[in-house]
């Protein structure tokens, strides 16, 4: 009988008791699932950062920890985790992120503000482009971004995306480095981020990059608040380089009240609401992985603690 530790904040026990219960017999798997286990005992931990495990040292027999969570920014620097963790990659977390995505850019590709706040009796015959006229590029090329592209991809738009390593993925024109950074930002209308926070990855979108863009570009950020410099955006939002930003993610969470993003008449906060992991998917995933583990199988979506993510 294997001990998983469920270590997340106490209203998730209620959502994944039932479905990683079903889960963990649906994968042949015999579990004693608990809140309460000595760390001693525990073979496995459903991790997420805001529950009461912080300290891994005494989770001597743990063969992995699984986190419900897809960034590990806040876990990946615990210098008591020794074991593996993987991170949560999920049907439900990306679908919902497509969705998310999807919706954003098209009420900024079809202007649909104008007509939605600006009933003012005027008839603007304002058409939008169509969208193989709109370039995208999607920062992040994982789980979400290359998922997010291809659905972009799907409905026409032209879809550059950038990551670490070089990548080949149907529908997206992909590119990697330095130089293939400026070439992605290069005239583009719409930036999505959807990078991990990492030392590396801080301040990806800075002043000289953001007057890389075609003027009015719209910015997107679901994926974390350091990825932007805040003071650059809202320069470049003050000069017109920037059209708007629809942000869901930021330094500080939730968004300080007085903070100037609240106001600006071309930001949208959103509150860190993009996707979510989902329990009867994540369940699913997690006792897969599992039964990969007892079959002496590697780990999927397992971190890489130097790249921090
Ligand atoms: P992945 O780890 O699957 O993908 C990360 C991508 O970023 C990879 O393509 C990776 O490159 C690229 N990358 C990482 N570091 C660099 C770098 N220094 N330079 C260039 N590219 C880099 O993550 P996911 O797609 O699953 O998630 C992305 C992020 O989305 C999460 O880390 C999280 O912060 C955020 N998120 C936000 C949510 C919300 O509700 N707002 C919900 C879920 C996630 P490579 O492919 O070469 O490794």
């Amino acid at each position: 009988m294997l001990k998983v530790l469920f270590s997340a904040k106490p209203a998730a026990w209620d959502e994944y008791e039932t479905p990683l219960t079903r889960a963990f017999e649906a994968a042949g798997l015999q579990v004693d699932l608990a809140r309460d286990h000595a760390p001693s005992d525990v073979d496995y931990i459903v991790f997420a950062p805001n529950g009461p495990v912080t300290d891994f040292t005494p989770c001597v027999k743990t063969k992995a920890v699984m986190s419900l969570w897809a960034g590990v920014e806040t876990v990946v620097g615990n210098h008591t985790l020794t074991q593996p963790l993987a991170r949560m990659v999920d049907h439900g977390l990306t679908r919902g992120m497509v969705e998310w995505v999807v919706g954003h850019t098209m009420r900024h590709h079809l202007g649909m503000d104008t007509h939605i706040l600006g009933q003012d009796g005027v008839w603007r015959l304002d058409y939008p482009p169509l969208a193989e006229a709109r370039p995208v590029t999607i920062l992040g090329l994982g789980a979400l971004g290359e998922a997010c592209g291809q659905a972009l991809n799907t409905l026409g738009f032209p879809v550059t995306g950038w990551s670490r390593n070089p990548k080949d993925v149907s529908g997206i024109k992909c590119l990697h480095g330095e130089a293939g950074l400026t070439e992605a930002l290069t005239g583009a209308q719409v930036v999505i981020l959807l990078l991990p926070s990492t030392p590396a990855t801080e301040n990806t979108l800075n002043a000289d990059r953001l007057a890389l863009l075609a003027k009015g570009a719209f910015i997107i950020n679901p994926g974390r608040g350091p990825l932007i410099d805040d003071d650059a955006l809202l320069a470049a939002l003050d000069n017109d380089q920037i059209g708007h930003a629809t942000l869901d993610v930021f330094r500080v969470e939730p968004l300080p009240t007085d903070h100037p993003y609240w106001a600006h008449p071309k930001v949208t906060v959103t509150p860190h609401i993009a996707s979510t992991t989902r329990p009867d998917t994540a369940a699913q995933i997690i006792a897969q992985n599992i039964k990969r583990g007892e079959d002496g199988l590697p780990f999927l979506h397992l971190v890489d603690r130097n790249a921090g993510y």
